[in-house]
């Protein structure tokens, strides 16, 4: 690669399906930009101040799963946004600092507004992992209530098998946060009692590929209205593009 060519790139563990590299480098092109989107597969997130290294031209980068909180300690600088959540998914490296960010707020944030005429009272949150981090953080900030549904409950969080009727009929809007039913698993979704879902009812399902997921189907059958992940994504690579400002 050319040394003059600006470089960014994205960090994760298992990148085959990333959206972000074919995303960014069709950009480059149409904007006539000299850069170029690297995806970088590292096994673990020691391995990542080595990469960086090795790149002198790289200008800043995204990280996903499972290093958005790992890569933490490494940061020089953080935003509030990565100071409230604990998860970082954009970096800017400004003469050899780095400086981290989280987009997925902003993400989700337009994936909310799009979806919600009226702001519900209280949401369910299906999983509880890196994502509903920024589901939760966006929530609060919306004055929207919420209940948490894992596998593994803890104080403040249900299991799958405890949602009954009166959880459905307090709670308008229904996330899912899990990865059940993204490619490849497409005939995955999570297990909750579907019969108490009805018109009244808006889900939002975090994954993008595909773009119906079971989980969107089984709501829409019965009444409900379903949106997929895509602004969300669309909204956080934006945002990432702003703030390195290429
Ligand atoms: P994560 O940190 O691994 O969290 C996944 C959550 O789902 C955990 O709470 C996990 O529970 C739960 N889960 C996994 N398998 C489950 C199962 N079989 N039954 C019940 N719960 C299960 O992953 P993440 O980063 O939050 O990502 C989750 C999904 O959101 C992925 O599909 C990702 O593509 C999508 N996402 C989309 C965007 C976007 O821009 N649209 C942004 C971020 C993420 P345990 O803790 O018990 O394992």
């Amino acid at each position: 690669m050319e040394v003059n060519k600006l470089l960014f790139g994205l960090f994760g563990k298992h990148l085959s399906h990333s959206f972000s590299g074919t995303y960014f480098n069709n950009k480059f092109i149409t904007q006539n930009i000299d850069a170029e989107y690297k995806l970088f597969e590292i096994e673990k997130i020691e391995k990542i101040i080595p990469t960086i290294n090795k790149f002198k031209n790289l200008k800043g980068f995204n990280i996903t799963i499972p290093y958005k909180t790992e890569i933490i300690p490494f940061l020089h600088n953080i935003d509030e946004s990565v100071k409230n959540i604990g998860a970082c998914n954009t970096v800017k490296i400004i003469d050899n600092e780095l400086f981290g960010f989280n987009t997925d707020l902003i993400g989700f944030e337009i994936l909310l507004n799009k979806s919600l005429i009226d702001t519900p009272e209280k949401a369910i949150i299906l999983g509880n992992g890196g994502a509903a981090k920024a589901v939760k953080w966006i929530l609060k900030q919306n004055k929207i209530d919420f209940l948490i549904v894992e596998r593994t409950p803890k104080e403040n969080s249900i299991n799958f098998d405890d949602l009954n009727e009166e959880h459905f009929i307090q709670s308008k809007l229904i996330i899912n946060t899990t990865p059940l039913g993204m490619f490849p698993f497409v005939n995955q979704f999570p297990i909750i009692p579907y019969q108490f879902i009805n018109q009244q009812h808006k889900v939002i399902d975090l994954i993008y590929n595909p773009t119906e997921t079971e989980f969107m189907k089984k709501c829409k059958n019965q009444g409900a209205t379903a949106i997929n992940g895509l602004d969300m994504l669309i909204g956080q690579a934006e945002a990432a593009w702003k703030i390195w400002d290429v």
